[in-house]
């Protein structure tokens, strides 16, 4: 997906602040982030959300991923995963990422 801006932070051509790197998933610092620690977590491989298509070896190293994230930025009190499947869900990037917050206490809801 060559106007992707996430295809584009996987494959360097726009830089980030890279948390994490396999040869499958990239984790980076959101550029907005909503809590003391907000890292996304995405596919290297262009697929526009969590339904479409990611193979079960992608989705595996993506859990993996969060988990490096959870390791390498503390979040040993706890953290929230939510990802956002289209616009009614507030999807902005249509490339399939996990977002990871935390940091501070999150609270009982959802939203
Ligand atoms: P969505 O709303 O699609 O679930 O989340 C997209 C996220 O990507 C937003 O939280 C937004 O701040 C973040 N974002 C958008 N463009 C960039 C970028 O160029 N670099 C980084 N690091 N984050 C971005
Ligand atoms: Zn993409």
């Amino acid at each position: 997906m060559s106007d992707c801006i996430f295809c584009k932070i996987a494959s360097n051509e726009i830089p980030s602040t890279v948390v994490y790197e396999d040869d499958l998933v990239i984790a980076f610092d959101d550029l907005n982030p909503q809590a003391p620690v907000h890292t996304l977590v995405i596919p290297k491989a262009h697929h526009e959300n969590i339904i479409d298509g990611v193979p079960a070896e992608t989705l595996a190293a993506m859990t993996h991923a969060v988990a490096e994230v959870a390791r390498i930025k503390g979040l040993d009190e706890g953290f929230r995963v939510i990802s956002n499947k289209g616009e009614a869900a507030g999807q902005t990037v249509m490339h399939f990422h996990l977002h990871v917050l935390g940091g501070k206490p999150l609270g009982e809801g959802l939203i």
